[in-house]
């Protein structure tokens, strides 16, 4: 495991409050790496933004392609492979990936959302093999096949409608005695020929060879399990905020998003947290972006501080 200089700031995610907070930090003269899975987040997700200021219809693609694209030209490095474990050592930061470690004065977390996984047997093995947490992503592939979405709300509703254009069946499968959507919509899904509603059921595993061949689903009320024949299995169940990572070193709400003030702070000095990760309560690109620019700057003050130097805003010494 190779290690590389200190940097000023380590960013932990490279979205849209990621890297917002990159180009902020680097334009600022931090030495700023972003250390993420992907590029792009759950933006990648969606063809169609209509409320990002600037833009009539943008893709989530073109759009965060020329997030990373602005804060490379100030310099920020990008690495991509996912943070597998955060650490401060006497106000060092450790961010520790598969192949390499690296090392920083402060820490950004912007690691988003992760979509609800199924938590049954086969999910990891088939995840892209077949099981896909976007059927706006991976639809397309499933033309006249058989595919399953499983979820009760918006999310699988929307899922189904889509695929049910493409896809030969569609199974929408869902632990409740309805699907928990608005009239207009349920009418929608019923209408569609191809859909076949599985209600108060809940899948139990996802089977096959190289790829997805069958799912397991077991009826809650009947207590029976039935085998369908499936080539794809759509996991639309919302997303989550999975942050086991940073746990026990920043304080976490009920819902396990990170707790971070007007000025990006977390509990811990010198971590910053910006994005769908926070408690924020409205979890749109344009926010998590303004978030983004507060942490970054809030991160380069605590550092200007340490070091003795001048502060971005003259009202920073008088708040505490
Ligand atoms: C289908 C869909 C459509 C949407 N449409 C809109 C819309 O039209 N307008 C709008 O404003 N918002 C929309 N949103 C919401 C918007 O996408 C999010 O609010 C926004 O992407 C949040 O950005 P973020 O940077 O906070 O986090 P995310 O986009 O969740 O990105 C998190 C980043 O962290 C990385 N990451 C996660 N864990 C780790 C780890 N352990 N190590 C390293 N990296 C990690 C991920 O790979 C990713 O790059 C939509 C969301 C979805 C799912």
């Amino acid at each position: 495991m190779s290690k590389d200089a200190v940097y000023d700031v380590i960013i932990v995610g490279a979205a849209a409050a990621g890297l917002t907070a990159a180009l902020y930090a680097a334009r600022q003269g931090m030495k700023t790496l972003v250390v993420s899975k992907d590029l792009g987040g759950q933006a990648l997700l969606t063809n169609h933004i209509q409320n990002y200021p600037g833009y009539d219809t943008v893709d989530g693609f073109s759009l965060v392609s020329k997030f990373a694209e602005q804060a490379k030209g100030f310099g920020a490095e990008i690495h991509l492979e996912e943070a597998k474990e955060l650490k401060d050592e006497d106000g060092i930061f450790t961010v520790k990936t598969p192949t390499r470690e690296f090392t920083s004065h402060t820490l950004i977390l912007a690691f988003g959302k992760t979509p609800r996984d199924l938590g049954v047997t086969g999910e990891d093995e088939y995840k892209g093999k077949g099981l896909s947490f976007c059927a706006t992503c991976d639809g397309p592939l499933y033309r006249g096949r058989t595919v399953a979405v499983v979820g009760t709300a918006e999310y699988a509703a929307d899922a189904a409608l889509l695929l049910s254009d493409l896809a030969g069946k569609v199974y929408l499968i869902f632990n409740r005695s309805k699907m928990a959507v608005d009239e207009a919509t349920l009418a929608d899904l019923q209408s569609r020929s191809n859909i076949t509603q599985i209600p108060n059921s809940k899948v139990t595993a996802v089977q096959g060879g190289l790829t997805v061949e069958t799912i397991k689903v077991r009826d809650e009320s009947s207590k029976t399990e039935t085998v369908y024949p499936v080539d794809g299995v759509f996991v639309e169940q919302g997303y989550i905020a999975k942050t086991d990572l940073a746990q026990g070193l920043v304080a976490l709400n009920e819902r396990r998003e990170i707790i971070s003030d007007k000025e990006g702070r977390t509990s811990h000095p010198g971590i910053f947290a910006a994005g769908d990760v926070t408690d924020i309560p409205f979890k749109q690109i344009v926010v998590s972006a303004g978030q983004g620019c507060v942490a970054a700057l809030s991160a380069y003050n605590y550092l200007q501080q340490k070091r003795g130097k001048a502060l971005i805003r003259g009202d920073w010494k008088r708040r505490k």
